[in-house]
């Protein structure tokens, strides 16, 4: 049973189907309907980079002052952030550093290779945009000050062309002049619906003979140390011989029931708008470098978001955020109509080294965990699907999943 049918519990449920396992995803919810369901559809390979690193912490006071700057914190919620936050800046040092990178080179490396025949079998393999993305700053010196990000990048081999004004250009016309440098990263491809990339992978899984069953799991039964069974919330009781937990940000209190651990995850909460007629035309994913946000063209317009506010899983969505994203895009794409957006708000499942949890339970031989996916989720969901299978299946994972190990909190 695979409890969460986001991207990552679908693309679980697909290769554990595919080596030969009876599965059922449950979810409350339609498959791919929450935070997989709008999110910027980028497959971003070239994100080895972990969030936190060093020199960070001297620009969170500036971004938090700045209304429309990338970070917001609800003060009310900072004392259950405190720590989280602790561990994100010690994630940041230059060690640290390192090592997540490397771990997450390995994980975006084989993405395309794992995805490739699902997204053929589920006939979506011609919806991606495969132009790259082109990352644009207002000058070269904007750039060099984000040298250690493209130092890592390139070091792990992720291809990465340096344009000039001209170049950045050609390549995006609707750009403002003011757009003077920007960096195309080939190997970025983005999918035109992420919620309809999620739906085709799950009709995929029912046609392959998987089952969706609509339930949320709100407990477990074991026994000498294997999880027999658990209960959904409308009291049924179904018997399991394997437990997949991939609930996304609400993995959190499974963890807690399952393995008494508190795992360190919080919604990052991200907005967008999505426009169905823009008045301008960009042909891949552009990302706003100093900013921090980025328009990606979608199948129903351009879909304009970004932007990291932390606030728990209750608070209201605070949609000023969108209207703030899209008037920074107004100053770099000057012909950019924004009436009639639909504005939406989702929930990084984060973790303070930007490393999702992928591995096995430390107290549940037959529970596997793989959430905490935070902004690269759609992009390393069919590669994490493969490791849980390797796991299940008792090998050794092709990956090594040290890193992503639920008790490294
Ligand atoms: C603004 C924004 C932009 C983003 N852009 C990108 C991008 O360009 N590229 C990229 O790779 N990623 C991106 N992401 C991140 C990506 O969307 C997430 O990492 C990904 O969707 C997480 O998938 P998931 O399956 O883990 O979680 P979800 O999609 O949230 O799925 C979790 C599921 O678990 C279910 N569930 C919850 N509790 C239970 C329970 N107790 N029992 C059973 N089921 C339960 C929920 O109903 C839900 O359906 C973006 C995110 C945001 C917010």
């Amino acid at each position: 049973m695979i409890a969460g049918a986001g991207v990552v519990g679908i693309c679980c449920a697909l290769a554990l189907r595919r080596r030969g396992f009876s599965v059922t995803v449950v979810d409350p919810e339609a498959p791919g309907s929450q935070t997989s369901s709008g999110n910027a559809g980028g497959f971003g390979v070239t994100e080895v980079m972990p969030l936190s690193a060093p020199g960070l912490l001297w620009k969170v006071p500036g971004w938090l002052l700045d209304p429309l700057g990338p970070l917001a914190i609800r003060w009310r919620y900072l004392p259950q952030l405190l720590p989280w936050l602790w561990r994100f800046v010690r994630a940041g040092d230059a060690a640290r550093v390192a090592h997540q990178a490397q771990a997450l080179a390995a994980l975006l490396k084989p993405t395309f290779d794992d995805y490739a025949p699902l997204l053929q079998a589920a006939g979506v393999a011609d919806s991606l945009i495969s132009e790259g993305a082109l990352t644009v700053y207002r000058d070269r010196d904007a750039y060099r000050r984000d040298a250690l990000e493209w130092d890592t990048k390139r070091a792990w081999g992720v291809r990465c062309e340096e344009l000039d004004g001209a170049d950045v250009h050609a390549l995006e016309p609707a750009l403002s002049p003011d757009v003077r440098f920007g960096v195309l990263t080939p190997d970025w491809r983005n999918t035109v619906d992420p919620f309809r990339l999620v739906t085709a992978l799950a009709e995929l899984l029912v046609r392959e003979g998987g089952t969706l069953h609509r339930g949320r799991v709100v407990d477990a039964e074991s026994v000498d140390g294997l999880v027999r069974s658990v209960r959904l919330e409308d009291a049924t009781r179904v018997a399991l011989d394997r437990l997949v937990v991939a609930a996304g940000v609400w993995s959190k209190p499974l963890v807690r029931r399952l393995d008494s651990l508190d795992v360190a995850l919080e919604s990052e909460r991200g907005y967008n708008t999505t426009l169905p007629a823009p008045g301008i035309t960009l042909h891949r994913e552009v990302i706003f470098a100093e900013r921090k946000f980025v328009a990606s063209p979608m199948a129903m317009g351009l879909r304009i978001g970004g932007a990291a506010e932390f606030a728990g899983l209750e608070a209201p969505p605070n949609y000023a955020r969108c209207t703030a994203l899209l008037q920074l895009a107004q100053a770099y794409l000057p012909g950019l109509r924004t009436e009639g957006g639909t504005q939406w708000m989702g929930h990084r499942p984060s973790t303070p080294d930007s490393l999702p949890v992928i591995g096995r339970s430390p107290a549940k031989a037959n529970v596997f965990y793989a959430f905490g996916h935070g902004h690269l989720g759609l992009t390393q969901a069919a590669t994490t699907g493969r490791l849980i299978a390797e796991l299940a299946c008792g090998e050794v994972p092709s990956i090594d999943v040290q890193p992503f190990a639920v008790t490294r909190f």
